[in-house]
């Protein structure tokens, strides 16, 4: 595996960047998580603009153009022969001092790795999963934008130490005022009736590429989308519940906090909804050149 640092190409054990880099010590940071199918480059422009916003959000250069990084990270996806895989994309503020003054990070520094994947189950897929609801709230939208896909994951992390405990995979972030935010690391949706439905980016949720790419697709399976606040017992009442992201896709959730969601097993819209997701992934995506 060659891993990109800063122009240039490294073995995986000599991949390595300063341990004064503000992304190690302060979280400061961006990424993103990209995949790979059929040696096409999924949504590649949606997660440049992501990844482009969320730096400008927190005052951060990348030291290279738009175009310069697609380059970039086409160059490191042809170069690892990755066909079906996983890019992250990271770019920290760089090495400073001890400090957590950004100004004394000159250079941020970026880093492409593109690997395989580690896919889930197959039964996960048609069974569902279980998950929970965690005590651990979403930072609150005014300290911390959930669109900005930063470093610091520390927030999602101890809700995930909950799901953990309960023996789930996944844990539902409440947002301070109670309403349901996303999960750990995915988007949260319910279906009720014909309508397809997932919380508003303003109570906390990520502005998810699987996200986007489900709710345009909702028409092309009978679906209304609807950007709503959800409540918990929304979760609780709804027909159907998946989550979704780039490293998941859609994943049918079947029992939330002990309740069973619709028959208890994925259910048929969510499978509908799976089928068009895989059917475009595979045509829609930005070839390799
Ligand atoms: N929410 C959070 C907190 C995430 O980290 C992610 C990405 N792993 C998502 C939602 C899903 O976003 P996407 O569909 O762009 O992967």
């Amino acid at each position: 595996m060659k891993i990109y640092i800063d122009g240039k190409y490294h073995d995986k054990e000599d991949a390595k960047i300063p341990v004064f880099d503000h992304g190690l010590l302060y979280g400061d940071g961006i990424f993103e998580g990209i995949r790979v199918y059929g040696g096409k480059i999924f949504k590649l422009r949606e997660h440049l603009e992501r990844l482009y916003d969320s730096a400008k959000a927190i005052l951060l250069a990348i030291p290279m153009d738009h175009d310069a990084m697609q380059n970039a990270v086409e160059e490191c996806v042809s170069l690892n022969r990755i066909k079906d895989g996983y890019i992250r994309l990271v770019v920290t503020r760089g090495a400073g001092d001890l400090g957590i003054d950004p100004r004394k990070c000159p250079v941020p520094c970026v880093i492409i790795i593109a690997g395989s994947i580690q896919l889930y189950p197959a039964e996960y897929y048609s069974e569902g999963i279980p998950i929970i609801t965690a005590s651990t709230r979403r930072n609150p939208v005014d300290s911390l934008d959930p669109r900005i896909k930063s470093l610091n994951y520390l927030n999602n992390i101890l809700a995930k130490w909950e799901a953990i405990g309960a023996g789930c995979l996944e844990a539902v972030l409440l947002n301070n005022k109670g309403y349901v935010a996303e999960c750990t690391g995915d988007n949260i949706f319910i279906i009720k009736n014909d309508l397809l439905i997932t919380p508003k980016r303003e109570d906390g949720a990520l502005e998810g590429i699987t996200r986007r790419t489900v709710l345009d697709l909702a028409p092309s399976a009978g679906l209304k989308p609807c950007e709503s606040s959800v409540t918990v017992y929304d979760l609780y009442t709804a027909d159907e519940c998946f989550l979704t992201g780039t490293g998941a896709e859609l994943m049918p959730v079947t029992l939330i906090d002990g309740r069973k969601i619709g028959e208890g097993r994925a259910g048929e819209k969510t499978k509908n909804l799976i089928g068009e997701f895989r059917k475009l992934v595979y045509s829609e995506a930005r070839t390799v050149h």
